[in-house]
């Protein structure tokens, strides 16, 4: 067992895994939010490069801890956190101008997954699901 080997993997590693808590702190402290790789990257600028960031998304998304959306006109890629416990069980809405993703109240959720279930036979992962549409922010003003 070659030590100097060894520890420099140590090294390698632990960087590794910091690199990627730091990645997932910024998820978690955003939770329901979506943010593009280039916001994570300007954001950590001086902790990860981009391309630890873009391993490191594609990694974390292979995993399931984040998931890949949409966002803005433009319809960016961009990624939210899924592994928080809040949003267990939850759909989620997504607003293609903002970004901006919520959670849509049971009280629109339990018919919906009724009927679906009624009409189509079709029952729902409510954790896997995310509608797009527009925000009532985005929506009124019309600035
Ligand atoms: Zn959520
Ligand atoms: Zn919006």
């Amino acid at each position: 067992m070659n030590l100097r080997i060894s520890r420099k993997l140590r090294e390698t590693m632990s960087y590794a895994t910091e690199q990627r808590k730091l990645i997932l702190d910024y998820f978690i402290g955003k939770t329901d939010e979506s943010v593009t790789a280039l916001e994570i990257a300007e954001a950590l600028s001086s902790f990860v490069s981009k391309s630890a960031i873009y391993r490191n998304l594609a990694l974390m998304e292979k995993e399931g801890e984040i998931v890949r959306v949409q966002k803005g006109k433009d319809r960016a890629v961009a990624y939210r956190y899924a592994a928080s416990g809040k949003c267990a069980g939850k759909i989620h809405i997504s607003c293609l101008r903002c970004g901006k993703t919520e959670h849509v109240s049971a009280e629109a959720a339990a018919p919906f997954e009724r009927a679906l279930k009624e009409k189509d036979g079709f029952s729902l992962s409510r954790g896997e699901c995310l509608l797009y549409g527009v925000c009532k922010d985005c929506a009124g003003g019309g600035k």
